[in-house]
């Protein structure tokens, strides 16, 4: 029988450890990679052809995980230097509630297209969200090990460690973390010349699946769009709906492999044109192996050394001053 998880086996399954919830609660990065379970991938697979754009998904994410929000308590402090490091700020009422595109408040968002194929019209609904790449190059490259790759192929941003520099951003593909000022580590350290906030995206409801539990945009689909199971499995079930579909599939190369995988009546090329793409609105193109040209981004690397000392300093005044943060409770 296959492992692939519905909604009701998903607990069963059993793939994540009690001991995961447990780490996770300590509000430590290193001590979540340390226990984090068995080294299962889990990995999505959103079938597009069933999507209806409803954003029962979207209300979900955000209200499970509203309590991992930033919450600035002040205006951001200015930058040095002021040309270079920009403020971003979504944390007014109204900013709060933008849901057409990714922000540190709204970490999946239904992106449209619209267009012609083959001589006949579409128009697809397309979650968008962090991609849980395979070899992450985010998780590889963030100088403070803020960004991070849970044994189970999640990978998370620990706000109590993230400067806000955006190194992460800069080099996904598709350029999704957002950040938000005035929050964060770098207020209590270097405030007008470290980082700038703290980056934010959809961390897989981590907390959840340590329990045994569905990410929350799964579990309230009304159309069963997503499925999650071990990569391998997730992938022979693309290839297969593909093949009777005559769909396209995306997510298997890109980046290397990730672990969210798109099936399409339409080709991706197609549905790349006819997105709206910009800031926190992603593309659909191919995209080569960020980490297979690591040299490129050996700048980053080279500043790694002096910066894991100041993010082990950072680790060192979370733990004295707090040993269980808000964000850890699973919801
Ligand atoms: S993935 Fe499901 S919940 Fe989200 S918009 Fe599509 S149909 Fe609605
Ligand atoms: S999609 Fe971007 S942010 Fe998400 S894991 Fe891949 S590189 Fe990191
Ligand atoms: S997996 Fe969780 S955090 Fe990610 S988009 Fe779905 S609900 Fe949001």
């Amino acid at each position: 029988m296959s492992s692939l998880i519905s909604r009701r086996s998903f607990l069963k399954a059993g793939l994540i450890t009690a001991g995961t919830a447990a780490a996770a609660g300590t509000g430590l990065a290193s001590a979540i990679r340390a226990a984090d379970g068995p080294k299962t991938e889990l990995c999505t697979l959103l079938d597009l052809n069933k999507c209806i754009g409803c954003e029962e998904c979207v209300r979900a994410c955000r209200e499970i995980n509203g309590h991992k929000f930033p919450e600035p308590e002040g205006p951001p402090p200015i930058m040095r230097p002021v040309e270079r490091v920009k403020t971003a700020d979504w944390s007014s009422p109204e900013k709060r509630t933008v849901t057409d595109r990714l922000t540190p408040y709204n970490w999946l968002f239904i992106q449209r297209a619209r267009g012609e194929y083959q001589g006949q019209s579409f128009e697809l609904n397309i979650p968008r969200r962090c991609m849980h790449c395979h070899n992450a190059p985010c998780s590889k490259l963030c100088p403070f090990g803020a960004a991070y790759q849970l044994r189970n192929g999640i990978v998370r941003i620990h706000p109590d460690v993230c400067m806000g520099g955006a190194k992460c951003k800069t080099i996904c593909p598709w350029n999704i973390p957002e950040r938000q000022s005035g929050v964060g580590l770098h207020l209590d350290l270097l405030p007008q010349y470290a980082g700038n906030g703290v980056m934010y995206k959809c961390d897989r409801c981590y907390d959840r699946v340590a329990e045994g539990r569905l990410p929350a945009c799964i579990e309230v689909c009304p159309e069963s769009v997503q499925e999650i199971g071990p990569r391998n499995e997730i992938v022979q079930k693309a290839r297969d709906l593909a093949g009777k579909t005559s769909g396209f599939i995306y997510g298997l190369e890109e980046n290397g492999g990730t672990h969210t995988i798109y099936v399409s009546p339409v080709p991706f090329d197609v549905l790349n044109q006819a997105l709206r793409k910009g800031p926190g609105r992603p593309q659909l193109q191919p995209v080569e192996n960020v980490m297979a040209d690591a040299n490129r981004w050996i700048g980053a690397l080279a500043i790694a050394p002096a910066a894991g000392v100041i993010g082990a300093l950072a680790r060192f005044k979370q733990t004295a001053g707090q040993t269980q943060k808000k964000e850890d409770k699973p919801s």
